[in-house]
Parts: structure tokens; sequence; C-alpha cells
């Protein structure tokens, strides 16, 4: 399989080792595969008994084909085996209704999706450094607001010929989280917090990234630098294999008959995940409507209503905050993959994102889109009230972004009276988003249709007596308080990985300036 850049009309090829180590085309355009390798029916019938892992495999193999048959398995059961993974299946899909059932992508050691891509994206890269022939150490800099630094560290952690370095802003993450990265495991791990915000963090990694004397200096040490972000093919290609898993799982269990089609709901940010459906549709899962999910940053809502990108519009600080995004990268991907000339129209769009900060497509295109993806928003309260309802109608807890998923899948079915049963991709354990979730449970228990209040964590000293002990308020408790709170109220077990935080030796306590960020990368990368 032969990968080309998104905005390479000439179609250069390059192989997938080639596109995991430099992660962006020299053009600036993200990597494609030439074509969509295909599943029959009669392949998901085989896939269907047998094991995530060996599912894995057999996807994978199709797109990585410059790996070797052991290679790839070193990969896929260093990352997916060994109980890595919380949960026998990896992924597994839960049932919510007659319609609707949670693909759980979070049973990885951080409890939140990113570990289904980064815990086998450092595997893929040291196998593509030897592919390559390349000897320097791969020093990974990652700026992060949160989910993704503690993902990369858990991924990268004691890897062969790599480093890690994470910054994040002192007082941009929440307490559950700061914890996660600062009693970080691990031989070649290094994190740091800096005063600032997480522009701050991104724009201090960024200036290292393009600093040619620092690019020097580090390679005299022996150093290479990488940024294993969202757009690199190796973070795309494993997210593929649990749409794949899922429809499996579905007609194994005999939800569906073998050729039905699914519809899949996905909570979007970057537009990675959601575009893992698509890739799955189009090698010939039986998937129908993608169903694109957003918070009140809803820029790819109006894309898909609209066919207008327009980032010039406010920023939204939200309780779903790996959702805050304006500019999602991967949504390149499929304009390369719907357009009639490819490249060209990238590149044109590009241009006019980059000139204006906004594009609009035409006709052909548009109409593409909206047979493709169907796309709504849901705001904080309207998430909030989400969790309350999804919990007392089902039992379920749902996290911020799920939530976020289900309330538009409700949209989608009132919309348009679409039945058609629905994989929801399930983000975050509830549990890494506690705060919220208790917060609105608490509201919803009280019986006070108040999600207002909850939203700004206020306190309501003699109405919140259902669910919080005597004599305390939620505001009052810590972390670890609330997760126990939240396991009394709905019996189900905290990842160990989270309650386990409370007895770790905090080892990455340094706070410095931004300015001097690129101290930090020296004295770490001697
Ligand atoms: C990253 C993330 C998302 C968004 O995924 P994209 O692939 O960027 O669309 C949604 N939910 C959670 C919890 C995440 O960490």
């Amino acid at each position: 399989m032969n990968y080309t850049s998104t905005r390479d009309s000439q179609k250069s090829a390059v192989l997938s080792a080639e596109a995991i180590l430099t992660g962006l085309s020299p053009d600036g355009g993200l990597y494609v595969p030439c074509s969509i390798p295909q599943i029959t029916l009669s392949d998901i019938e085989k896939l269907k008994d047998m094991s995530y892992i060996e599912r894995a495999k057999w996807v994978l193999e199709k797109y990585l084909t410059d790996f070797s048959a052991d290679e790839l398995d070193q990969c896929v059961v260093g990352a997916y085996g060994g109980g890595n993974f919380g949960h026998g299946d990896v992924a597994p899909v839960v049932k919510l209704s007659d319609s609707a059932y949670v693909l759980e992508l979070w049973h990885g050691p951080t409890c939140a999706f990113k570990d289904m891509a980064l815990q086998i994206l450092p595997r893929f890269l040291t196998c593509s450094m030897k592919k390559m022939g390349e000897t320097r150490t791969t020093a990974i800099l990652v700026a992060t607001s949160g989910d993704t630094g503690k993902a990369a560290l858990e991924g990268f952690k004691d890897v062969d010929g790599t480093k890690i370095l994470v910054f994040y802003p002192s007082d941009g993450v929440s307490d559950i989280q700061k914890l996660q990265m600062i009693t970080q495991d691990g031989g070649n791990v290094m994190v740091s917090a800096i005063r600032g915000n997480f522009d701050d963090a991104q724009n201090g990694v960024k200036e290292i990234f393009t600093d040619n004397a620092a690019i020097e200096k580090l390679d005299e040490r022996g150093y290479v630098l990488s940024s294993a972000n969202s757009i690199n093919w190796g973070r795309l290609v494993p997210q593929i294999v649990y749409y794949v898993s899922a429809y499996c799982d579905m007609v194994k269990s005999g939800e569906i008959a073998l050729g039905d089609k699914i519809n899949v709901c996905v909570p979007t940010g970057n537009f990675g995940n959601i575009l893992a459906a698509y890739y799955a549709k189009m090698m010939g899962v039986p998937i129908g409507k993608l169903i694109c999910a957003s918070n009140e940053n809803d820029v790819l809502t109006e894309f898909i209503n609209t066919g207008k990108y327009d980032k010039n519009r406010k920023f939204h600080t939200t309780m779903s905050p790996s959702m805050d995004i304006l500019i999602s990268s991967n949504l390149e991907r499929l304009l390369y993959a719907l357009s009639e000339s490819g490249a060209a129209d990238v590149n044109a769009l590009m241009k006019s994102l980059s000139d204006n900060g906004s594009y609009q497509l035409d006709e052909a295109m548009k109409s593409k889109v909206s047979e493709l993806l169907w796309a709504g928003s849901a705001d904080d309260k309207e998430t909030l009230r989400q969790i309350a309802k999804t919990f007392g109608a089902h039992k379920y807890l749902a996290d911020t972004h799920t939530a976020v998923a289900i309330n538009v899948y409700e949209q989608y079915v009132a919309a348009t009276g679409d039945k058609t049963k629905t994989i929801i991709a399930s983000t975050a354990s509830p549990y890494k988003f506690g705060d919220s979730v208790l917060a609105a449970l608490d509201v919803a228990i009280d019986g006070k249709d108040d999600f207002e209040q909850a939203s700004l964590h206020q306190s309501r000293d003699e109405t919140n007596a259902n669910i919080v002990p005597r004599g305390m308020n939620i505001a009052d408790m810590d972390d670890f308080q609330k997760l126990d709170l939240l396991c009394k109220i709905s019996g189900m077990a905290i990842p160990p990985s989270l309650s386990e935080l409370k007895g770790k030796e905090k080892k990455y306590t340094q706070v410095v300036d931004k300015g001097e960020m690129d101290k930090v990368v020296y004295e770490f990368l001697t």
C-alpha cells in the first residue's frame, strides 16, 4: 500500500513507514492511502469469531503492507494484549436501547479514547525508524490541555529509541489530569508545567520545532524531534479497527444480521475518530449515515449543514474540552476523498482557509457531504441534562463527550425518523470528567431542572442533601471523594488507574516561565 499527500497533484507515493515517521507531508498535506482495501461480508463472517487482537492484525496488515507479520504482531499484542486494556474485548459494544449502542473506547490506561491510537503509535514509530534507517533517538514534544499529554506519556513510556516531554499550562488542566501527568512512571519521560495558558504551551513547542539552531543542536546530541499529533496516519489507522470490530460484535451478538446497515455517531473534535468510521465504510463495512456531534464549538455542524467552513467565530470553553476546536485538521482527508480533482481542490480550499479563515464547497461536494454525514450540536446545559436522562432511562453513565453524542443521536432520530441501529462512540470514562457528571446527577436527583447552576459548579447547601452525605457540599469535596460518591450512585467501578493516583508519588512538580521551555528541553535531551 502506498500513501500520497492530500496536496500533491503528482501523486508521488511513500510507504507507510515514511508516512508514520514524518507525520506531515513536506508540502503541508496529510498522507492518505492511494486505494482503500476492501472487506467482504464473508471476511466479516470470519472476523466475528476472532478476538480484538486478531481483528486488528487483519485490518492493519491491509494498510501497513511494508510491516512484516511479526512486526505487526508485536505492535498489536503490545498495545492491546497483556491486560493493558481493562476490558477483555478491548472496545466493547454496550446496548443502550433497541436502536442505540455504545462503543466504549476508554478502557485503556488513561481512561480516554486517545489510548486506542496512542498505545500502538509508539510501536509503529519504532518499527518505522528501523525500516527508514533512523538511528537517532526520537524526542516527542507535546503541549497538552489534558487528555493527549497523558495518553502520549503512557504510550511512549519506556519505548526504546524514544523520549517524551510534555508541557501543560499550570492552571489549565483539571486536578485529576494534572495528577495523572505528574505521577507518570517511565525512565524516558519528563513533564513540566508552564506559567501560562494552553496557547502559550503550544506556541512554545511550535517555536522549538521551527528553530533550526535548536534542531541542529539536538541532532548533534543524537535526537530528532517528532510530535505524534492526531494527523499522523499511524494514529488514524488503528481507529478504523474498532469500527470493523464493533460491526462484527453486532453480528455476533445477533443484534443485526450480516449485511444489515448500521449508523455511527461520533463526538467530534479534530475529525479523526469519525474519519476512521468513514474509512471503515469505504472498505465495505455496512455503515449508513455518519452522525457528527459537536459541542457549542459547532464549526462542523455548520459546515455539514451549509457547505461553509468558517473558523471566524467565538471559541467556547466547554465541559467537553477535548472537542473544543476551531480547525478540524483531519477534515482535509475527507475533502480529498470526496473531491473529483483531489489535490487541486484541496489546495484551493486550504489556501482559502489560511487566507480568510473560511472556505465554501461547491454544490457537487456539498451534496456529497450531506449524503454521507448528518450533524448536530449540544451545549453544556443540554449535555448535563443528557447525562441525567441517560442515567435515569438506561442506568448508563456517560461522560460529557459521550453525552454530546447521545444528545445529537436523539436529535437525529427526532429529525429523520431513522431507527437504524446506531453505534455511538463513547470517548471517555465518566470518571475522567467526574466533576461534571456528578453535577449533572446531583441536579437531576434533586428534582431541580437547574442545569445552569450545575455548569457553574455552585453548591446549593440546603438542596443537595439527597446524594451528598449530610454536612457536606460537592463544592467542598476533593476529587477522590467525588469519584467515591459517583461510584456509590452509579454502582460502576472506578478505573484502578484513577483511584491509584491517590497514593502515587508526585515526581514532576516543576513550573517554569514560558520563556524557559527551551531550557527544559536541553536539560532533558542531554
Ligand atoms: C480527542 C477526543 C475527542 C475528539 O476526537 P477527534 O478524533 O479529535 O474528533 C472526543 N472525546 C474525547 C474524550 C477525546 O479525548
